[in-house]
């Protein structure tokens, strides 16, 4: 465990001031965990850059550098050697409006802001373009307007980027406005803030949860048990007992979880922190991520092992998204 002090301002919220102080030098953070320096594996100065809470760093093991934690986030020479799509979902044909990704019957993403607290290296959005794609900016009364027009959607989920480095006041205005369109039923969160940065999961936030009429699931992203320690317990038992529904996804990542033994570990954590699993994504297709790709039959027969192990209710459904399919595509075993 390395210990560290805080350089930011002590007038920030602990979160703000944690964000601010995340790594984001591959070098430093190859010495907090005291590998070497020199490997010629890694890409010392990538153009999607080192991001990752020193939180975070604190649970990945010093002097491994097959960490699964680490693997997640340490920039590495192969993800300019291997194909991929910059827009490996198709979500640029799928926006009505900026920001606003409608791809399925009755429930819309939101693209809250492009920012988030950790980069990983296998994000299928890593080249989104944020910066004319933000509602949150100039065109959020344009996304407002659509939802209002389309009395259909039931539950708009709140993506990114991730939507929990909005901050309080912010976020409490864009829930007001969508507040106010009656046929919102649903809000769901997707973020991976309570596993990366715990402390995020402030009062403030849960007052803004249970105020509202709506039924509230947040969809956490842990790929592998060693995510979960015990502050993360603490923030998700406040969410759970501000009424939220809590729900993972992960996605399956070559040399990170793509073992039958890691999955139900990562399933069995889960459930002792209240949340379920809900999806096991195979990889997007983006570029620079194909390394962590794992064939599908392979996929299936960590599925199949996971099905043997567990009870159903803690197999997350193995899914791969293909652009244009009315939903997830889940696949199964046989
Ligand atoms: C994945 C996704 C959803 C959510 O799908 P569920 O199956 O309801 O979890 C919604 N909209 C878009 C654009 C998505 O990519
Ligand atoms: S937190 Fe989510 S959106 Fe952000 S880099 Fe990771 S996978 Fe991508």
């Amino acid at each position: 465990m390395h210990h560290y002090t805080l350089k930011t301002s002590a007038k920030l919220p602990n979160w703000k001031a944690e964000l601010a102080n995340a790594v984001t030098s591959v070098a430093e953070l190859l010495r907090l965990l005291e590998l070497d320096p020199d490997d010629g594996m890694v890409l010392p100065k990538p153009g999607f850059r080192l991001l990752v809470p020193r939180g975070f760093v604190n649970k990945m093991q010093a002097g491994n550098p097959d960490d699964p934690l680490l693997r997640q986030v340490l920039p590495l020479a192969v993800e300019r050697a291997l194909g991929g799509y910059r827009d490996p979902v198709g979500d640029l044909d799928a926006m009505p409006s900026p920001g606003l990704v409608h791809k399925y019957r009755g429930r819309v993403l939101l693209l809250t802001t492009g920012a988030c607290a950790i980069h990983c290296r296998y994000c299928f959005r890593r080249h989104f373009p944020y910066a004319s794609a933000n509602p949150c900016k100039s065109q959020w009364q344009q996304a407002l307007d659509y939802l209002k027009a389309h009395a259909d959607i039931e539950e708009v989920i709140l993506s990114g980027g991730d939507p929990l480095v909005v901050d309080n006041d912010k976020l409490g205005q864009l829930l007001d406005a969508l507040e106010q369109i009656s046929h919102l039923r649903w809000l769901r969160i997707h973020t991976r803030l309570p596993v990366v940065l715990p402390a995020r999961i402030d009062d403030a936030l849960t007052l803004q949860l249970r105020q509202r009429r709506f039924r509230t699931t947040l969809v956490i992203h842990a790929n592998h048990a060693n995510e979960l320690m015990c502050d993360e317990a603490d923030a998700l038992q406040r969410l759970a007992t501000s009424g939220v529904t809590l729900l993972n996804q992960s996605v399956l990542l070559k040399g990170v979880n793509d073992s039958a033994t890691t999955l139900i570990a990562l399933s069995k954590r889960l459930y002792e922190f209240g949340v379920l699993p809900y999806y096991l994504h195979l990889l997007d297709p983006a570029e620079g991520v194909m390394h962590f790709d794992v064939p599908q039959s392979r996929a299936i027969a960590i599925l199949d092992a996971l099905q043997a192990a567990l009870p159903g209710f803690l197999v997350p459904r193995l899914v791969r998204e293909i652009p244009g399919a009315a939903s997830k595509t889940a696949i199964f075993t046989i």
